[in-house]
């Protein structure tokens, strides 16, 4: 239901954990969170209200790293369990994807990831998405490029964002029939479903075309369509008071 990414000089824990709060007037049965610190990937998730997921932090802290993504989850595939709530990561706990909007053809993905070898921890229609970023990345070595591939074999509606522990400076998004806004600041970059996660640090802000995908490192946003050809990026200003 609610988005948000970050890379850059904060804390992506808190930049992450404050745009949550911003979006939660949209309503969510469950929360969670990742973020890369040190070449690690770290994530807690908890059914319930964001204040069940900061008690989860409180008792098991995670890294505060400096790229970073959470969501807020209105289920549709499985019911509001922690298993389920998002993010989810693929077996080697390299790759962490947060979702929103529905993945229809679901199923006959996680049969055919099941017939490789990987194991699908969860119900939803979201974990499909880790598992094949994870395959994809390994053979391509760039995650915006991985995420290019996977989306040219989904359908439905989805807003993508996705982080790898490979690349601690990179956070990338995509989106079919499903918002993403990108907020670009001083050597930082924002993603979210809603430009209200992110209104207290950047007022700079590019909303993605239908079929993008967008790769946010420190200095600077690149977008392209599902196939790699690049897209225009033009920034807007956001004037309205939050
Ligand atoms: N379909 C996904 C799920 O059930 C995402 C739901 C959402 O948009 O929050 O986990």
């Amino acid at each position: 239901c609610g988005i948000v990414g970050y890379v850059g000089g904060q804390s992506a824990l808190d930049v992450v954990i404050a745009g949550l709060k911003r979006l939660e007037y949209r309503g969510y049965d469950s929360a969670g969170v990742a973020v890369l610190a040190d070449g690690s990937m770290a994530a807690a998730k908890k059914a319930g209200k964001l204040v069940n997921l900061e008690k989860e932090l409180d008792a098991r802290p995670l890294p505060t790293g400096s790229a970073g993504i959470g969501h807020t989850r209105w289920a549709t595939h499985g019911g509001p369990t922690d298993a389920n709530a998002h993010p989810h990561l693929d077996n080697a706990g390299r790759v962490a994807v947060v979702h929103n909007g529905i993945i229809e053809n679901f199923a006959s993905l996680r049969e055919e990831l099941a017939g490789r070898g990987h194991t699908l921890e969860s119900e939803t229609d979201t974990e499909v998405v880790s598992h094949l970023l994870a395959e994809s990345f390994s053979s391509c070595g760039d995650l915006a490029e991985a995420m290019r591939l996977v989306c040219r074999r989904l359908e439905g509606a989805f807003t993508l964002v996705a982080v790898h522990a490979d690349q601690p400076d990179v956070v990338v998004g995509a989106r079919r029939n499903s918002p993403l806004v990108v907020g670009v600041g001083e050597g930082e970059a924002f993603l979210a479903s809603d430009v209200a996660a992110f209104i207290d640090h950047t007022r700079s802000a590019v909303e993605l075309g239908q079929d993008q995908v967008v790769e946010l490192r420190r200095d600077g946003v690149t977008v392209t369509d599902f196939d790699g050809a690049p897209a225009d990026v033009r920034a807007y200003h956001v004037d309205w008071d939050a």
